[in-house]
């Protein structure tokens, strides 16, 4: 189905609100399919993931792992001196890079037909937007504003800062504690502990990431502690205060008592809001649930007919991929006439520490809670470049099986480039593979991924 504007008195037959991830996409791709389409965006071509999320992200892990590789260098027989690490260099050419991305999505956007409007867009009515004082109409609108950084509300709050002001520290801290046990925190504490910060985290409850499979969680928490970071479970930020050097005196309380640190600086990663603030979906009754996401139906459709959400905003999964592949599937929709069938079911997904973590499919607390009738693999080893390398890591592999149908349900990993391996790990998941699949291929040696086709002994129960 081509929308022709010619004939309906929009200006637009989609106008998107958000130039990340999912509105990219979305509005390439319809405009692509021959409907005429406008984006607006007041902050940066590319959203969170381009500009203050998964690429920053990603250039500082490398960034940061220099350092051990240089370590286990030694062990290989090269020896330096004089090894320096300079933190302004490695920010300035991250912005650098982020920059060079801007200039892509604008060429992508322009090349698409796609019209790019700068500024802050606020819905009016039904098919009416404003952006800062120019009202706009069109026959669909897309929500796509993405999510912001959760403040917490202690006392001294203001001297924090969170995962978007991290990217563009002025000084790199000395003494620094990340607060949080989700994605960011996990991996901000990686990234600062690798670059030498002296880096304690602090999480509310007994073991980090929650939704993660147990031994996954308690092996990288190993994994953590071995490479210097400092885990403080059931502890909770109370207060910041600022002292005449500039430093924070943090008051923490657990359970057994309080105590104060002094960092240099606390970086807050507990979790994300949707951005919804000033959009105007009070006054268009438009359904959102209590934290503020908006409610859509399968087609991203809101209670508010022709006004759409996806991406981070309807807090489904806040992941790049999940954002591409809703935007795709509903610009196809409006204007292709294909069916939309999201499936959120096997989404691999890799939390980018120090080993990585990579994962697809259940836990085994999930297929548990499930009653599939289960055999577990689990393995765990010093992967073959730290025999000599004098660094103390070590990987983690498990499989979950469900015993009736054979069938694997889940695949966990903690080890170098987990993320990698299982994205094509996913692939065999997502085809429905069995446990005599994976053991009827042959691995590739040396790797480490090659273990998961060579585990054979499942776990005692
Ligand atoms: P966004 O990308 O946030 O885009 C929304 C856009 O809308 C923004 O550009 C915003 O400025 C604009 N906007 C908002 N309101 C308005 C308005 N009223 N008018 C005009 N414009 C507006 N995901 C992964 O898959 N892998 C990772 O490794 C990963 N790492 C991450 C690391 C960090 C530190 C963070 C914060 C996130 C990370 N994510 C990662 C998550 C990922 O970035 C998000 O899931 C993804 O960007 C969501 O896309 P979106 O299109 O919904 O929103
Ligand atoms: P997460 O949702 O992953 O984790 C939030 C953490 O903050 C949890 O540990 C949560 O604890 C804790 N928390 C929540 N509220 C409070 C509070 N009031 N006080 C103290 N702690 C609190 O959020 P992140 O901010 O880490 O990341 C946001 C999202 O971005 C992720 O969920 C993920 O989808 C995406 N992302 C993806 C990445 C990737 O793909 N590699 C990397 C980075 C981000 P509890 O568990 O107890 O509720």
């Amino acid at each position: 189905m081509n929308t022709h504007t010619e004939n309906h008195p929009f200006d637009y037959d989609l106008f998107v609100i958000g130039a990340g991830s999912g509105g990219v996409r979305a509005s390439r791709i319809a405009s692509q399919l021959g409907a005429k389409v406008a984006v607006a965006e007041d902050l940066y071509l590319g959203g969170t993931c381009v500009n203050v999320g998964c690429v920053p992200k990603k250039l500082f892990v490398y960034g940061s792992h220099f350092h051990e590789d240089f370590e286990a260098a030694k062990g290989f027989g090269w020896s330096f001196d004089n090894l320096k690490f300079n933190w302004e260099t490695l920010r300035d050419n991250k912005t650098e890079e982020v920059e060079r991305l801007n200039g892509i999505y604008d060429n992508i956007l322009g090349n698409a037909g796609v019209e790019i409007i700068r500024g802050t867009a606020r819905l009016i009515a039904e098919n009416t937007i404003d952006v800062e004082g120019r009202t706009i109409t069109a026959k669909n609108i897309l929500i796509a504003t993405g999510s912001w950084p959760r403040k917490p509300n202690y006392p001294g709050v203001e001297h924090t800062i969170d995962s978007n002001a991290f990217f563009y520290l002025e000084k790199l801290p000395k003494r620094v504690i990340v607060e949080g046990g989700g994605y960011i925190a996990v991996e901000f504490a990686g990234i600062l502990n690798a670059l030498g910060c002296d880096t304690e985290l602090v999480y509310r409850g007994p073991l980090f990431l929650r939704n993660f499979d147990e031994d996954v969680r308690h092996f990288i928490a190993e994994q953590m502690q071995l490479k210097g970071v400092k885990l403080s479970f059931n502890t909770q930020i109370q207060s910041v205060a600022k002292q005449e050097d500039g430093s924070l005196q943090v008051s923490v309380g657990s359970a057994e008592q309080n105590e104060v640190r002094v960092v240099d600086s606390l970086i807050t990663a507990i979790g994300r809001e949707p951005k919804v603030q000033g959009l105007g979906l009070e006054a268009l009754g438009i359904e959102q649930k209590q934290n503020g996401s908006i409610v859509v139906d399968d087609n991203f459709q809101t209670n508010v007919p022709g006004i759409f959400a996806l991406g981070d905003v309807i807090g489904r999964m806040q992941l790049t991929p999940v954002a591409l592949a809703e935007g795709m599937a509903l610009a196809r929709h409006l204007f292709n006439g294909q069916a939309i069938n999201m499936d959120y079911e096997n989404i691999a997904t890799a939390v980018f520490c120090q080993p990585n973590i990579g994962t697809v499919g259940y836990t085994e607390a999930r297929a548990r809670e499930l009653n599939y009738s289960l055999e577990i693999y689990k393995s765990s080893f010093k992967p073959m470049k730290h025999t000599i390398s004098g660094i103390e890591e070590f990987t983690f592999m498990k499989l979950i099986v469900d015993k009736d149908s054979r069938k694997v349900l889940g695949v966990h990993m903690v080890g170098p480039d987990a993320g990698e391996i299982i994205q094509g790990i996913a692939i065999a998941i997502k085809a429905g593979a069995t446990k005599e699949d994976f053991d009827s291929t042959i691995g590739i040696h040396p790797t480490a991924a090659e273990e998961f086709v060579t585990m054979r002994e499942p776990v005692k129960e």
